[in-house]
């Protein structure tokens, strides 16, 4: 079964890159279709798989098929559910099953020797896809294969903020007297204290004096090993009495709501939790992968198939691991609530995913429905965030469209002075002002004599450069200011292609100089610069360079891009200086900031703390150059001009090499 690197073949019909429980119950349902006859197949993992390291539990009735399929191995059975010391419900027709680890590895082994499968103890380094065909990298030697089935985590989830994990610590137990209920499995008990989580003790009895008590914690830390042994010790004492220690289980089940990442290529299928089987709301998963690999041997074949949630109940674990993120101590009440107004068996067939809508909305009115409605309400926000800003944008240009002062003024009223000035403050200037923390430059995050003098060294080309030759300064601006606007919103949109990139922020720029020609072209009169040629239909072109980005961003469902070109569109509406001014600060400046933010990971109020110096120093040179220097207004537009793109080119140096460092 066991052999040496050495002798692998280089490939397989079937390579499973990790011995988990999911590899498991796959391996089972294969045999059982007689999918692993005349088959080479090959299992990648790094334990040894005897250890009796997880319980698996899950509920059925005995006429259902996994019980058939996994009978041969349960270990216990419980056919009543008590919640706290509440009045214990028959779960009938149902039965809470009990399979312990080591059973379903051994009994997998079996399946493994029956069919000649070969077990590799090592680490799976990656998988490749070269030409179509799955190479697994072991110890970097590749092996290819047909078909992947892969339970290791290399996927990570998208980043859901509101992700809690399931941490337990259980002692396996022997009373000294006789007092658990053999048939009572205790599925919730909260009278242990919830420390700012969710936490509640789980008794499995194995007879009437032996039981799995564990304690579990639903939150955001996991659970502290030292101060639940000593919760564990003290609630088996006071409501069992004096006890012996068996074994220790501790466990961690991540809680996360977000779809998990499939990947699309054939014939390679994520199972257990990395494929998506692990109830976000429960932990619970067994059932699931058991479903999975049914689906996979559907038919007496092989099936590409991808674990889907019902998009319902997906809503439901999201709006439960919400209340549990923001507001851990309301769990014990809800799922006392939970237990008090619905038989136990209605509970487990809502866990299943079951019941019907009608009894889902009166079970909600049931619970505290408060913090139930507060919880969509942050769901709804969580979900939408991203589309506030573009929103906003959007209804601006709508509501405060100016058709008088369009094509002829580069001139602000009070209002829109008011807006760029309050939107330069908070977001454009600061934005621009953490270049020290990007540790491009120079290796050090703070703001140094060095780092200012190097920042300056590399504005002076660019100043000489306008000084000098000012259509020149302007093209070169131009350049890099598309290529950067464009690397910041598809890294943010996470699409890999600088060409795309470039091409996109050149043409928006340009949509906004041609329906702004007469403004575009007083602006370079004060730069000095010739004005550009008079063409026909400027709006007309200028639609034509931005609709392919239009139609691309809706076949790639980039509803951030979607609603970026919706406002560049409507941005005709406005004077130049406004249409830019609303671009460059509250979509391009709170991208930057967002990219930063995500990479770095620190707060807001620390990015803002971090900027200060930069910000204070910015708005000393304003000062000096705007006020006290008493330049006409069109002098003052043509120094913002050059000032903009002599700082810009720095900061461009420095967001490029970050993203090439830290968005690979
Ligand atoms: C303690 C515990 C108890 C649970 N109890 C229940 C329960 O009662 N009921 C229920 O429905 N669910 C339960 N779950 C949840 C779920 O059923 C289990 O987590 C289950 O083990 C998930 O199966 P899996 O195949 O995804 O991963 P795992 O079983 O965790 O297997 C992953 C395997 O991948 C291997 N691996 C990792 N990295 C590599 C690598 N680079 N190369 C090769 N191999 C690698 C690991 O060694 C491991 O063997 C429990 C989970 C835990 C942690």
């Amino acid at each position: 079964m066991y052999i040496e690197i050495k002798k692998i073949n280089n490939h397989y019909d079937i390579i499973f890159s990790g011995w988990g429980a999911s590899t498991c119950i796959l391996l089972k349902q294969m045999n059982k279709n007689n999918l692993l006859e005349n088959k080479s197949v090959l299992i990648v993992e790094p334990e040894y798989k005897f250890e009796n390291d997880k319980t698996f539990c899950f509920w059925a009735e005995e006429s259902d098929q996994i019980y058939i399929d996994y009978n041969s191995i349960i270990s216990n059975k419980w056919e009543e559910i008590q919640i706290n010391d509440f009045k214990k419900q028959s779960i009938s027709p149902l039965k809470y099953f009990h399979i312990s680890s080591s059973d379903l590895y051994k009994s997998t082994r079996d399946i493994i020797k029956k069919n000649n499968i070969i077990v590799l103890n090592e680490k799976v380094k990656k998988v490749n896809v070269e030409n179509n065909i799955l190479k697994v990298n072991v110890n970097n030697q590749n092996i290819s294969c047909d078909w992947l089935f892969n339970c290791i985590p290399f996927f990570k989830n998208k980043n859901d903020e509101f992700n809690i994990s399931q941490s337990f610590i259980g002692f396996k137990v022997r009373l000294k007297e006789n007092s658990f209920s053999s048939k009572v499995y205790r599925m919730m008990d909260f009278r242990v204290s919830q420390n700012n989580a969710t936490q509640f003790i789980y008794i499995l009895p194995y007879n009437d004096n032996e039981a799995l008590v564990e304690l579990t914690r639903f939150g955001k830390l996991k659970i502290d090993e030292n101060e639940s042994e000593i919760e564990l010790n003290q609630f088996i004492n006071t409501h069992f009495g004096d006890f012996e220690l068996i074994e220790k289980e501790r466990g961690v089940i991540p809680m996360d709501s977000s779809i998990v990442q499939q990947n699309k290529i054939k014939n390679w299928v994520n199972i257990g939790t990395s494929g998506g089987s692990v109830k976000p709301s429960t932990g619970y998963a067994f059932k699931n992968m058991y479903d999975h690999a049914v689906k996979i041997c559907k038919n007496g074949r092989l099936n590409n198939f991808r674990f889907k949630r019902k998009s319902r109940f997906l809503f439901y674990d999201q709006l439960l691991l919400i209340i549990l993120t923001l507001w851990p101590n309301r769990g014990k009440p809800i799922f006392e609530k939970l237990f008090q107004t619905r038989s136990s068996y209605f509970v487990l067939n809502f866990l299943d995913e079951k019941t019907t809508f009608k009894d889902e909305i009166r079970m909600f009115l049931n619970l505290p429905i408060g913090i139930f409605l507060k919880a969509v309400f942050v769901w709804i926000y969580s979900r939408f965030k991203h589309f506030l800003f573009p929103f906003f944008m959007i209804l601006y240009v709508l509501i405060f469209q100016d058709n008088q002062s369009i094509y002829n003024s580069v001139l602000l009223n009070d209002f829109e002075v008011f807006i760029l000035g309050f939107g330069l403050l908070t977001i454009g200037i600061p934005h621009g002002a953490l270049d020290h923390l990007t540790e491009t430059i120079l290796p050090s995050n703070t703001i140094s004599i060095k780092f200012i003098f190097i920042y300056l060294i590399l504005m002076v080309p660019i100043f000489l450069l306008w000084l000098w030759y000012p259509l020149l300064g302007l093209i070169f601006f131009l350049i890099y200011s598309c290529w950067h606007f464009g690397q910041t919103d598809f890294k943010n949109w996470k699409i890999e292609n600088n060409l795309l990139s470039f091409l996109w922020a050149l043409s928006l720029l340009f949509y906004m100089f041609l329906t702004h020609y007469n403004e575009f072209n007083d602006i370079l009169k004060l730069l000095n610069i010739s004005s550009i040629p008079i063409i026909k239909y400027p709006n007309i072109i200028a639609l034509i360079l931005v609709l392919p980005f239009l139609f691309y961003s809706v076949y790639l469902r980039k509803w951030n891009w979607l609603f970026c070109i919706i406002f560049v569109l409507l941005s005709a509406l406005v004077n130049l200086t406004m249409a830019f001014g609303l671009y460059f600060i509250f979509h391009h400046s709170r991208m930057g900031w967002l990219n930063l933010k995500q990479k770095l990971k620190i707060s807001h109020f620390k990015m803002f703390w971090k900027a200060l110096p930069f910000n204070v120093g910015a708005l000393l040179l304003f000062w000096i150059f705007f006020v006290e220097m008493n330049n006409s207004i069109s002098e003052n537009i043509a120094y913002f001009f050059m000032f903009l793109s002599c700082i810009s080119f720095p900061h461009i140096i420095c967001m490029t090499m970050f993203y090439n460092k830290k968005f690979k």
